[in-house]
């Protein structure tokens, strides 16, 4: 049976999209299979890792501990070691990062179809508004439009810049559907919750 997975706390300053996957574990019933990077919860329909940056979490930081912003970090065809702003630092190598490592394995072992991947839409260096961003294929467009419904926010194919070595760049790059929910930053955890978990509850 496929499942979704959900990623969240990817960039430490963005503490809400952690708030919320730990409140879907909670109101899902997911069981937590391992700690070791990351948590990962899973059940039936749904696998969740609410912390994939978890040193980012506990320092508010963008990058992992060594500065790597781990969505830029992903091994993908167009991985550069170019980088125009320190926040978006990819690292020495494609899955030079631990977490990144441990995140690739979990995908391989499981053929997820659909990848949802929260993040709020903190400032760095290029300004995008709330939205739903989707790399995927025509399989998922159905569902990506319906959850962008859901959620109040627009449904975009491409984000605006380029973001080599990204998540999305990946599951394009393996035959997964990925939307990309850059939630409104301005919103505290709660706020973050009741505005769009219900949407999330699959
Ligand atoms: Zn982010």
């Amino acid at each position: 049976m496929s499942k979704t997975l959900i990623i969240a706390g990817t960039h430490g300053q963005e503490p809400q999209s952690s708030f919320v996957a730990r409140k879907l574990i909670e109101v899902c019933g997911l069981k937590l299979r391992s700690s070791e990077h990351f948590d990962f919860y899973t059940s039936d329909k749904l696998d969740i890792i609410p912390d994939l940056n978890r040193y980012g979490l506990e320092h508010a930081t963008r990058g992992n501990i060594n500065g790597v912003d781990l969505n830029r970090n992903m091994p993908v065809s167009n991985w550069s070691s170019e980088c125009s702003n320190p926040g978006y630092y990819p690292g020495t190598a494609p899955a030079s990062e631990p977490e990144t490592k441990a995140l690739v394995k979990i995908l391989e072992a499981n053929n997820y179809p659909v990848i949802i991947s929260i993040h709020t839409n903190h400032f760095v260096a290029n300004a995008n508004e709330p939205q739903l961003n989707y790399d995927g294929s025509e399989r998922s467009l159905e569902f990506a439009q319906s959850l962008a419904d859901r959620l109040e926010l627009p449904l975009t194919r491409d984000i605006g810049y380029p973001t080599p070595g990204s998540l999305g760049t990946y599951c394009m790059e393996n035959n997964i559907d990925c939307m990309t929910l850059e939630l409104d930053d301005n919103l505290s955890n709660e706020e973050t919750w009741s505005r769009y978990g219900k949407s999330l509850r699959f």
